[in-house]
């Protein structure tokens, strides 16, 4: 008899045993895919996890289906990691397998195939019952796995899918493929050698042949004059109104030189065009120091300024690490995973580089996924959000997470509600490779950690080219509005230094906190704000569409013309929000280029890279945009960044307010002056003595760091105690409270004073869920293993009670 232990990608808490024959048990390994059939009549896709010769005891083992692999998908340091995250974050194997697997491996009873639009194959590589599924699917539009069955008039039908996704004939539904191809703009300029001023008059004489050539000469000067941009080919034509053909012969005489900016590297398949940066001093010394520190520590925070070349020096120690043959993972929030970026790392290590991200089809996932499995060349460096800690490596030497204080490494929902940065320093340890973590705004857990010499510490205090920390200016608004020196959200400094930027030919960004500030409507006459229905939130007010949207579910209606509850007609938006800011800049700036970037126009694949693009082509003079902003882009031309409003950060109700204050404006900050001129920063604010307001200006992370610790202390929140969220959820309002006061109660038998609640959120209803939470304080000294199994317990007695049985449970470890 042999049996093998197999992950289901579903909630279960056990593993299930199935029976295999002697010649399967002698074929399968650990790792592989298995169809099998669950419950009445489920087929899922399962993960062998073990082989053995026990039968189970409470029920008999089913056969599997079929056996989907002929070598291993996931290996073994996989698994390993799997077992630590689902332990770590109590949830279940299940939940781990599917957050992992790329969706076309998951093949199971719901899943609707498609054909696959993108590519046309030929038909002839199909085998007969491949050619069947293909034809029906250019009768219907999609197909279930039952419809296929029938089709084929057979059950097993898992393998043929399998093999239509790998000729790539049909995809998995759900996944749009979109393909972004930004403009390649031409651009011109002088040759260089006509700079010097002889050279230049040699030339004008030289042309007095050729008038036309001259104006187009000379209209080039007036242009860059009056723009102080780059110049446009297209520009250049319409203004001197000349045809195309005579400033192509000034680009064949050398005249002029043309380039393009920015171009399309998503699909990079090239060489490696550029040797890497030679380091400055503080670039070099930082090297040797993180070097030397790896030898001591397994992790490693480099603390590094903004726009100080932490990247340069991520780049050194990944051409060490794929010279042994190794490895590397460069983790990045997902937001800040844009071209840009991309580009410069394919400059230096050419298609090494792979780009793994949730926004890619699961072909190109699946493609990054074999790559990596094979250890394949193409496939040496990832570069990818939280997501790829999930891929097969097995011959890792280094994980980089960067801008690791970013809140987004944290998946919320649904579970795995793992941390990409604590999970990496994990899987780093298995693979006995080391880990680098950089920011200039560092969490405070990674920095708690280096102070207590768990983590090494290198820094770098100052900028690359020894550019200036921007100038910091905070304005008092109260003090302005009294003077009457406000229009509109806009303070007289603001504008003052709008304007002066932008006479310079220099840009501009605007930074609003989407949060707590959304643009409420309140009628005038009763006070009352339309609501949604499904979540316990007023409706924000989207003037583009002229709509109100729930931010929780997505629910929107058309603007209200009158007010619901009295039916007067005076409505008022309270609130600013991005868009407001946007309108206010065409008032004040009517002749320059204003451009939003938040979630609205950022949908999309590309919308943010879209909009990156813009800025950095210099069609946009002022960028409008939200949290966005901050996530380690690298502008050249903004010099002057705005802070619209401090306070509503600064009062957001949650224990990190402060500390995501301090990195959001030092963040933002650092998106001025980046290259040679220094940056002006303006903070408006009802509240200039704020203490975190002081630490941004004076850009002292340390005495942020030591203030807020203090009050970690005071009022044991993390780093100094772990924390535990548990949240309950039902749509009966007293259901949800009576279970949670009952697992609050349970809980306090056990851990006294260290639980929290239950409480209700700000948001008490989301999705027609009412919701409690519970927090589970756990101190330093207590174990956390402990902690979890008595968690476990009680929730298992939850469950057991009948009327709790429907109410929804939510574990979250680390929930910051
Ligand atoms: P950070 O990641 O610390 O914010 P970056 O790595 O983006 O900083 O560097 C800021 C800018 O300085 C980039 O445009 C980069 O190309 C440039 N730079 C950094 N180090 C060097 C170097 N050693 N030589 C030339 N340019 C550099
Ligand atoms: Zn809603």
């Amino acid at each position: 008899m042999h049996f093998i232990d197999v992950i289901i990608p579903i909630p279960l808490q056990k593993l299930f045993t199935y029976s295999i024959t002697a010649a399967e048990a002698d074929f399968l390994k650990i790792g592989m895919r298995v169809a099998v059939p669950f419950g009445k009549s489920k087929i899922y896709t399962g993960i062998v996890y073990r082989i053995h010769e026990n039968a189970p005891s409470a029920y008999e083992a089913k056969d599997i289906q079929q056996i989907l692999d002929d070598s291993p998908v996931v290996n073994g340091f996989q698994l390993k990691l799997w077992n630590w995250i689902s332990e770590y974050y109590m949830c279940t194997l299940g939940d781990v397998m599917r957050a992992s697997l790329p969706s076309a491996f998951i093949l199971e009873s719901e899943t609707v195939i498609a054909k696959n639009k993108v590519t046309t194959i030929d038909e002839s590589i199909l085998k007969d019952d491949e050619f069947l599924v293909y034809e029906a699917l250019n009768h219907q539009s999609s197909l279930k796995i039952h419809n296929i069955s029938n089709i084929l008039d057979k059950k097993n039908v898992l393998p043929v899918i399998k093999r239509l996704i790998e000729k790539e004939a049909v995809t998995v539904e759900e996944e749009v493929y979109e393909k972004y191809k930004p403009k390649l703009v031409r651009y011109v300029k002088l040759d260089p050698h006509f700079t010097a001023e002889i050279e230049l008059h040699k030339l004008l004489n030289d042309l007095s042949r050729a008038p036309k050539q001259r104006d187009v000469v000379m209209t080039l000067f007036s242009i860059s004059a009056k723009t102080k941009k780059p110049v446009k080919v297209t520009d250049l034509a319409n203004e001197s109104g000349v045809s195309n053909a005579i400033i192509k012969s000034l680009i064949d005489k050398g005249v002029l030189k043309e380039y393009y900016i920015q171009t399309d590297r998503v699909e990079y398949s090239g060489e490696a065009t550029e040797a890497s940066k030679r380091l400055n001093a503080y670039q070099k010394s930082a090297l040797i120091e993180i070097k030397a520190s790896f030898e001591k520590h397994h992790v490693t925070l480099l603390h590094g300024v903004t726009s100080s070349g932490k990247t340069e020096v991520y780049v050194k120690l990944i051409e060490d690490i794929i010279q042994e043959g190794k490895q590397v993972l460069y983790l990045l929030p997902e937001i800040a995973l844009t071209t840009q970026l991309v580009a410069r790392l394919q400059n230096y290590f050419g298609e090494q580089v792979a780009v793994f991200h949730s926004k890619y089809s699961t072909h190109e996932r699946v493609e990054v996924w074999n790559n990596v499995l094979h250890n394949s060349l193409k496939a040496k460096i990832i570069l990818g959000a939280r997501s790829s800690i999930f891929l097969p490596f097995d011959n890792l030497g280094l994980i980089i997470v960067d801008e690791e204080h970013e809140q987004s490494f944290k998946q919320f929902d649904p579970a795995p509600r793992y941390h990409a940065r604590d999970t990496a320093v994990v899987l780093a340890h298995m693979h006995k490779a080391k880990t680098l973590l950089g920011s200039a705004t560092p969490s405070l857990e990674s920095y708690f950690n280096a102070q207590q010499n768990k983590y090494g510490l290198v820094e770098i205090t100052k900028r690359y080219n020894d550019v200036l920390m921007p100038d910091i200016e905070l304005v008092d608004i109260k003090d302005k509005l009294k003077k009457k020196r406000m229009k509109g959200h806009f303070s007289d400094r603001l504008i003052e230094e709008m304007q002066e930027t932008l006479k310079e030919g220099y840009q501009i960004i605007l930074f609003q906190n989407r949060r707590g500030f959304s643009p409420i409507v309140e009628c005038n006459t009763c006070g009352h704000s339309p609501q949604c229905p499904n979540c316990d939130v007023s409706l924000t007010y989207h003037q583009y569409r002229n709509q109100l949207r729930c931010h929780y579910c997505g629910y929107n209606s058309a603007m209200k013309q009158n007010c619901e509850a009295c039916g007067g007609q005076d409505l008022d938006n309270k609130g600013f929000g991005t868009e407001q800011i946007e309108e206010e800049v065409k008032l004040l700036f009517p002749e320059h280029k204003v451009a939003r970037m938040d979630l609205d126009t950022t949908r999309g694949k590309y919308g943010y890279e879209k909009i990156i693009t813009a800025l950095e082509q210099q069609e946009i003079d002022v960028l409008v945009g939200t949290q966005m902003l901050t996530k380690g882009l690298d502008f050249r031309n903004v010099k002057l960044v705005g802070i619209m409003n401090a306070d509503n950060m600064l009062n957001f109700p949650d224990f990190r307010a402060h500390e995501r204050s301090f990195q959001l404006m030092q963040q933002v900050a650092g998106r001025a002056g980046r290259t040679e001129e220094r940056g002006k920063v303006l903070i408006q604010t009802y509240n200039p003595y704020h203490n975190i307001l002081q630490q941004v200006s004076t850009n002292n992370y340390v005495d942020m760091f030591k203030e807020q610790m203090n009050d970690r202390y005071n009022f044991k929140y993390p780093p100094v105690y772990k924390q535990i969220k548990i949240t309950l959820k039902h749509k009966d309002y007293n259901r949800v409270e009576t279970a949670s006061i009952w697992y609050a109660k349970s809980l306090r038998q056990v851990f006294k004073d260290h639980i929290l609640g239950p409480e209700s959120p700000p948001v008490s209803r989301i999705r027609n869920q009412f919701h409690k939470n519970i927090l589970v304080k756990i101190p330093k000294q207590q174990s956390l293993a402990k902690t979890k199994e008595a968690i476990i317990k009680i929730n298992n007695s939850f469950l057991s009670v009948k009327d709790f049985r429907s109410v929804r449970v939510i574990l979250n470890v680390d929930n910051f």
